[in-house]
């Protein structure tokens, strides 16, 4: 099993350790793992260097940070500019608080760091972190997908929306003390004949590129107001949840034609909320700040996305007229086992409270992280625990079964006092 999965995921790593005996330890473990094309560099010139000579990047790094000459971070940091993002676990005998820090660092630089590991490394954190290869943005894996996307190109995009191909996919979230449903994120999905499903994040990009993502949101919106409105008809109502992108504020315009499409379908604009990512509104300034001001003034709910990897002060949040504020699923998966994280989390729930806002936690993948969030006082959850995004034809099974498991997510009553 361990053999099977890292010869699917990972064909080639390179292992940067000044201590021949960590090198020594990590080669064989990785063997062990069933890797077979084991690359090895004792400092960081030497890795840039094999780096800049192979043809093909590895399928992953593991970086020792303590290094003489040029250390982990600074290794790291020239990955950055060289523009590689090769999968990484980054590799120290030193404190967790430290390693952490650095996985960080390198996140926010935007490289796919899989895990921070404390050393001797083991095969049961190795294989924890190789399971998360699939789930890394832009790695080698995934520019294949990049690459299909921009090939299919801009015509193949434009015809899919004007078609109506592009579908739609809902994801619950879910009151965190009760466990019901309060409402739904609306996700894009675009299956192509020949090519299969086009990841999501990627289209939209193409989409942003190539002047379609007008069409493409409305497209979406449509279909899902649409579906919103059909619940309510069957007495289900929940909130739904549009993503937009920064590129349609500044086109004012836009108010009115969300205002015209919720009437149309007969919604109340409080029941729909609109997600705008924490990095695009730091910036945000004159055209685009009236958009959303004149979007909240017509009723719309209006959350900040992908909260904590934007950079944005408190000052620069509560001067937009925010209803909710989620929080990026980078803190919140794992945040169970790692102080670090506990301590922004709680931050950021104390300002969502300071501001009036709704908090929702996105990402959930774990009872443990349910529950701390539970704990911290969190208001919404949404993530793979609770369910996958689904078709809306999924709903009403999926609906039965979440009745069956809403005990165990239910916070545990105070206990009475004797
Ligand atoms: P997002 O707005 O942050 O959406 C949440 C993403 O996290 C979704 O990915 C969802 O499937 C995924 N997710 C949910 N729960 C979990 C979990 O527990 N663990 C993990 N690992 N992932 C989880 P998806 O559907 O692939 O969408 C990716 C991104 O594409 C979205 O990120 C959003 O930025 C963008 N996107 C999708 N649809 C639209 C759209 O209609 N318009 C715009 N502008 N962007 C869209
Ligand atoms: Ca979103
Ligand atoms: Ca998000």
């Amino acid at each position: 099993m361990k053999t099977l999965l890292t010869q699917l995921t990972v064909g080639s790593l390179l292992i940067v350790d000044d201590s021949a005996v960590q090198r020594a330890h990590a080669v064989a473990l990785c063997r062990e793992l069933g890797m077979r094309m084991i690359y090895e560099a004792s400092s960081g010139a030497e890795a840039l260097e094999l780096l800049s000579l192979l043809v093909l990047p590895p399928d992953l790094l593991i970086v020792d940070l303590e290094m003489p000459r040029m250390d982990g971070v600074q290794l790291i940091e020239k990955l950055h500019e060289r523009g590689m993002r090769i999968p990484m676990i980054v590799a120290s005998g030193r404190e967790t608080a430290l390693i952490q820090s650095v996985e960080t660092m390198a996140r926010n630089l935007g490289l796919p760091v899989l895990a921070g590991l404390q050393k001797p490394l083991c095969s049961a954190t190795m294989l924890g972190a190789l399971m998360r290869l699939d789930q890394q943005p832009g790695t080698l894996r995934e520019s294949i997908d990049v690459d299909t996307a921009s090939a299919l190109g801009r015509q193949a995009l434009a015809s899919a929306i004007e078609a109506g191909e592009i579908g739609v996919h809902y994801q619950p979230k879910v009151d965190m003390r009760t466990g019901i449903v309060r409402g739904v994120e609306a996700l894009a999905r675009w299956q192509h004949a020949t090519e299969g499903a086009v990841r999501p994040d990627h289209f939209v990009a193409l989409a942003e590129r190539e002047g379609l993502i007008h069409d493409l949101t409305l497209a979406v919106m449509d279909k899902a107001l649409a579906q919103a409105s059909a619940w309510n008809a069957h007495g289900l109502r929940l909130s739904v949840a549009v993503n937009l992108s920064p590129r349609l504020l500044d086109q004012p315009s836009l108010v009115d034609e969300i205002t015209r499409l919720a009437a149309a379908h007969g919604l109340h604009p409080e029941q729909v909320m609109l997600e705008i990512t924490e990095s695009s509104v730091v910036d945000c300034m004159g055209a685009a700040l009236g958009v959303l001001a004149r979007l909240r003034l017509k009723g719309f709910g209006l959350s900040i996305d992908d909260y904590g990897t934007g950079f944005s002060s408190m000052r620069q949040l509560a001067r937009i007229p925010f209803t909710e504020l989620k929080i990026d699923r980078s803190f919140i998966h794992g945040a169970h086992q790692r102080t670090n994280l506990r301590v922004i989390l709680q931050s950021a729930l104390d300002m969502s409270r300071q501001l009036g806002l709704v908090s929702v936690a996105e990402g959930i993948e774990t009872m443990e992280d349910w529950r701390l969030l539970q704990e911290c006082g969190c208001n919404i959850g949404q993530g793979y625990l609770i369910a996958r995004p689904m078709p809306a034809e999924e709903m009403p099974r999926w609906l039965k079964r979440h009745q069956g498991a809403i005990v165990e997510l239910r916070a545990e009553a105070p206990q009475p006092l004797v």
